[in-house]
């Protein structure tokens, strides 16, 4: 389904902002129908979001770039690589070899950690491209706070540890 002009806009003002790192990416934007808020990247620089992302934060066009920015940097620190070419073979190669359960859940804390460590660096990354584009200092964490009190999961932090994270990165960079 087509994605919204404002969205497009938002899209290339990022690519835009992404420099050196970005140029080389062979980006694109694809909007799917789905009302909750569901946001992807893969390696090759494909995004993509769900329609309620849009309707989400149309109020708020700043917010919906800060998901924008953080699903391109997951792309250009190609975190999606380490995770599905390093960690995830590791674990299913050790699932296969029927290996002690206490590697096994090693295996399983380094998988978590990584992909937890990725959405850090992903918020923090995306306040980087935002600031290059003159956007407000504050959309990251006023996105974060729009998604609401998310629990932690396998592949995400919770949402007040990204949070945390966000104000204390801020302050060890600047
Ligand atoms: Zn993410």
């Amino acid at each position: 389904m087509p994605t919204p002009e404002w969205v497009q806009a938002w899209f290339r003002r990022l690519i835009e902002a992404s420099g050196a790192e970005g140029r080389g990416v062979p980006w694109r934007l694809l909007t799917f129908k789905e009302s909750s808020l569901e946001a992807y990247s893969a390696l090759d620089g494909g995004l993509a979001f769900s329609r309620g992302t849009w309707q989400k934060f149309q109020e708020t066009p700043e917010q919906a770039a800060a998901v924008i920015a953080h699903e391109m940097t997951h792309v250009i620190r190609q975190h999606a690589w380490t995770l599905s070419c390093r960690v995830q073979p590791l674990l299913a190669s050790l699932r296969a070899k029927g290996v002690d359960e206490r590697a096994l859940r090693h295996a399983e804390h380094v998988f978590r950690t990584t992909a937890h460590a990725h959405e850090l660096e992903a918020d923090r990354g995306a306040a980087v491209l935002l600031a290059r584009t003159g956007a407000p200092a504050d959309a990251v964490p006023r996105m974060l706070r729009s998604l609401g009190e998310l629990p932690e999961s396998s592949t995400h932090p919770s949402t007040r540890r990204r949070q945390a994270a966000f104000v204390l990165q801020g302050k060890s960079t600047h």
